[in-house]
């Protein structure tokens, strides 16, 4: 099993942060390295379907790292 790590820095813990774009009903959740705070993902919070979204959002970020860097998924359940 590979390790994910950030493309910019290396790192490979990530972190959520919620953000307000506009005001406070356009809330998004950005997915970010945890080191140099490089955006990978974002999601609305706002649709039903939010807490789904997000995870999709992360998994397709996860698999942009890691083809980027090369890394191996197999194993690994990353629902797309
Ligand atoms: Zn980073």
């Amino acid at each position: 099993m590979g390790t994910i790590m950030c493309s910019r820095c290396g790192n490979n813990t990530f972190e959520l942060e919620r953000v307000s774009v506009n005001d406070d009903y356009d809330r998004q959740v950005v997915v970010r390295c945890s080191s140099c705070k490089l955006n990978v993902g974002v999601a609305d919070v706002n649709s039903p379907q939010s807490i789904r979204q997000t995870q999709l959002a992360q998994n397709a970020a996860i698999k942009r790292i890691a083809a980027s860097l090369k890394v191996s998924l197999t194993g690994i359940d990353l629902p797309s």
